[in-house]
């Protein structure tokens, strides 16, 4: 197996698809990202991102992804319906994520392809699909054995790669945040959360010492405040600003913090200036573009190995 472990932004738009002149830099599509470990593929998100990685995906002959929905807003899912390999009848899809029981996932993607929505239903889609919604409490375990739930990472070889989950209220509904780990390396996603006073503390315990973490970052700060011509406040939409992010990658110690889930309305002058303010305040930081890929291929010395032992160690101890 390779030991390539990548990160891939294809869409990075939060609540709506923002094509248009203003956008090209940073791009239109909403939030769906690609992480690559080995010959295993996962896909956080089903935004429009989804439908060129897709083809991509298709392109490449990739037999089995293991697809995340931090939670099931639109601009999570709308891209699902045109995600090819799920046409396909040799493509395996493994799915996850929140819900209050272990069918509602599928329940809500039925919903949004029955007849009155979209001209193909779910089960018309020729992959196989293991659809459910998981809680915070188990991990997902993917090695030799294929993917499964898991309730405990006791035991589990070196190659395993493992994804746990922490559950934000900052967000209506709540979502899913992820840390997939493997060898030695992590990657968290918290995308739709809201900062709080004194940073999100759960946040930060659950994202320590993580190479990359991906953060919502969709409001300036004028916008959250109301004070933005135009625009009403933002405060409890369940979105941060440029320095809620960056506080939590502070506090966390992040190697680095990609700004994601950017504001349909704002223009690619409007987030190179979002970024500028943000390196002032945690220099290892971008703003994500539909392109950028993060390579994270792991050293193969044992001090890198840490990152694993931990994890067992929060399985043990809860
Ligand atoms: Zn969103
Ligand atoms: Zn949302």
């Amino acid at each position: 197996m390779s030991d390539e472990l990548r990160v891939k932004f294809w869409g990075v738009r939060g609540s709506y698809p923002a094509p248009g002149a203003g956008t090209v830099k940073y791009g239109g599509n909403t939030a769906s990202v690609e992480v690559r470990a080995g010959d295993r593929t996962i896909i956080l998100d089903a935004g429009t991102g989804i439908i060129p990685l897709g083809r991509d995906l298709a392109r490449r002959r990739v037999p089995e992804i293991l697809l995340l929905f931090s939670h099931l807003h639109h601009d999570h899912t709308q891209g699902f319906p045109f995600f090819l390999p799920a046409y396909l009848p040799n493509v395996r899809l493994h799915i996850f994520g929140p819900g209050g029981t272990p069918e509602t996932l599928s329940r809500v993607l039925e919903h949004n392809q029955s007849s009155e929505i979209f001209p193909v239903s779910l089960r018309e889609m020729a992959s196989s699909k293991d659809i459910q919604s998981v809680r915070e409490s188990q991990g997902i375990v993917w090695n030799e054995g294929g993917v499964r739930l898991a309730e405990s990472t006791v035991g589990l070889g070196d190659d395993a790669l493992i994804i746990r989950i922490h559950k934000s209220y900052a967000h209506p509904g709540g979502v899913y945040v992820y840390r997939i780990a493997w060898r030695g390396k992590s990657i968290v996603y918290a995308t739709d959360t809201e900062g709080y006073v004194g940073t999100d503390r759960r946040l930060v315990q659950f994202a320590k010492d993580t190479d990359v973490l991906i953060h919502d970052a969709q409001y300036l700060e004028a916008h959250y405040r109301g004070q933005l011509t135009g625009f009403p406040a933002t405060q409890g939409y369940g979105h941060s600003t440029v320095t809620m992010a960056c506080e939590v990658a502070f506090a966390a110690k992040a190697g680095q913090l990609i700004l994601f889930h950017h504001d349909p309305s704002y223009s690619d002058a409007t987030i190179g200036g979002m970024e500028a303010t943000a390196k002032a305040q945690f220099s290892e930081v971008r703003a994500a573009y539909e392109g950028l890929e993060i390579d994270l291929t792991p050293d193969p010395s044992p001090v890198r190995r840490e990152e694993w032992k931990r994890d067992v160690k929060y399985a043990n101890h809860g």
